[in-house]
């Protein structure tokens, strides 16, 4: 074990970093910006704001079927940040990245094209009652269409899935699992590796929704096993409307395609279609060819930063911000998971989480206040809403303060 030392020592230059980020250097009512809303969507480095522009001002044009050297370019650029996404994955093959519009989407790409060509009705769908809306509703639309029943697994008080219940609701009529690998809403890192070899001792296919993981954790498709995986590249510090959908290549080759249109064909009579290869096959129409190479430059901001180190500074980040937190008379946290992410949701006795976020905005403080797309996850807790605070590697420990004297400020108004 390395020492809470050795480990800091370890951690991003956070002031250098913050300089890459135009936005943070902003004043909100007048105070400078604390941005903890990461879990929402995050701020943009130079980088990627550079390469936005560079595709715009000097290779734009439409990829795959131009012969001149615009297209030549932003057909290199795009399928480069494919290769960067696979290298981001470690998944094996290019073949296996496709590029969608975010996690959302990935999510409902595979529920559309594998789901409904594998599911019968009596089938079930499993999933856990961590997830975001995105990981629930395109699989209840699925169980309707089809006659099979949707189980969720259940969480305890701390916001951990109780895997004994998980594993028994696992069983010769479960053909999917879908759970996310980090709950937006809590922060709990859900143990998927050892969920997914579940899910694949009863020969069901497991799909992880890694929105809330990958600006967090090293993943490793190959180590975890999953058969897809869905993120979001604005939550990784990317453009938004651009994301990515792991398979594995036999799993995407047997799929039916999505969508119909350009680029996801062989060839096209009136009388028959031929479909193209994966990831091809799911890309149909112009792509967001901007959005993939601004993705391509965040996946690589981030990875020169590193994953290791900008996990020690967040664990660093999330433990005095609990400390921080705690200290403040009536607040209660929300998700005590034993792995946790950087997000801390929390009530405030006697004040409803949008007085919360409303006031601490004036002071330049942005967190979120509702039910996060999660309302399941209240019902547990037996709350309409909650505030959350979400840390990404630009957050200092001076901005943690300042949350929590903006929340003494809250106490003091409605006091
Ligand atoms: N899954 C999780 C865990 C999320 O937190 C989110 C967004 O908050 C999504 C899925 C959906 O992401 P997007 O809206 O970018 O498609």
């Amino acid at each position: 074990m390395r020492s809470a030392r050795a480990e800091i020592a370890l951690a991003p230059d956070v002031r250098r970093v913050r300089e890459d980020f135009p936005a943070l250097r902003q004043t909100v009512h007048g105070h400078p910006l604390v941005y903890l809303d990461n879990a929402a969507t995050t701020q943009k480095p130079q980088a990627v704001l550079d390469a936005l522009m560079s595709f715009y001002t000097r290779d734009c044009a439409n990829v795959h079927r131009g012969v001149h050297l615009l297209s030549e370019r932003s057909t290199a650029a795009y399928e480069g940040a494919r290769e960067t996404v696979r290298r981001f994955l470690n998944a094996a093959d290019t073949r296996e990245i496709v590029f969608t519009r975010g996690a959302t989407e990935s999510i409902n790409l595979v529920a559309q094209t594998y789901g409904r060509a594998n599911l019968r009705a009596g089938d079930e769908i499993l999933i856990s009652g961590l997830e975001h809306h995105s990981n629930i509703v395109p699989w209840q639309m699925l169980a309707a269409e089809k006659g099979a029943s949707l189980r969720v697994a259940p969480i305890d008080d701390r916001g951990d899935i109780v895997l004994e219940e998980y594993e028994k609701l696992l069983g010769p009529r479960t053909v999917m699992v879908a759970l996310s690998h980090v709950s937006n809403a809590l922060g709990t890192i859900n143990p998927v590796r050892r969920m997914i070899e579940m899910a694949h001792r009863v020969g069901a296919v497991a799909l992880i929704d890694g929105a809330q993981a990958v600006p967090h954790l090293k993943v490793d498709v190959r180590n975890l096993d999953c058969d897809f995986y869905a993120f979001s590249g604005h939550k990784v510090f990317g453009p938004t409307g651009i994301g990515a959908l792991y398979g594995k290549a036999r799993l995407l080759e047997a799929m039916p395609p999505w969508q119909g249109g350009g680029d996801m064909i062989r060839s096209v009579t009136f009388e028959k279609t031929t479909f193209n290869d994966p990831p091809y096959k799911f890309e149909a129409g112009t792509p967001h060819i901007a959005g993939a190479i601004g993705l391509g430059a965040a996946i690589d901001y981030v990875t020169g930063i590193g994953l290791e180190q900008i996990g020690v500074w967040e664990r660093e980040l999330l433990a005095y911000g609990a400390q921080e937190l705690a200290r403040v008379p009536g607040v209660r946290l929300i998700g005590t998971a034993r792995e946790k992410a950087a997000v801390l949701s929390f009530v405030l006795e006697g004040v409803h989480a949008h007085d919360i976020a409303t006031i601490l905005d004036r002071q330049g403080i942005a967190i979120r206040a509702g039910h996060h797309c999660a309302q399941p996850v209240m019902e547990r807790f037996g709350v309409a809403a909650t505030s959350r605070a979400s840390f990404a590697f630009y957050n200092t420990r001076l901005e943690i303060d300042a949350l929590v004297e903006g929340l003494g400020q809250v106490k003091e108004i409605f006091e």
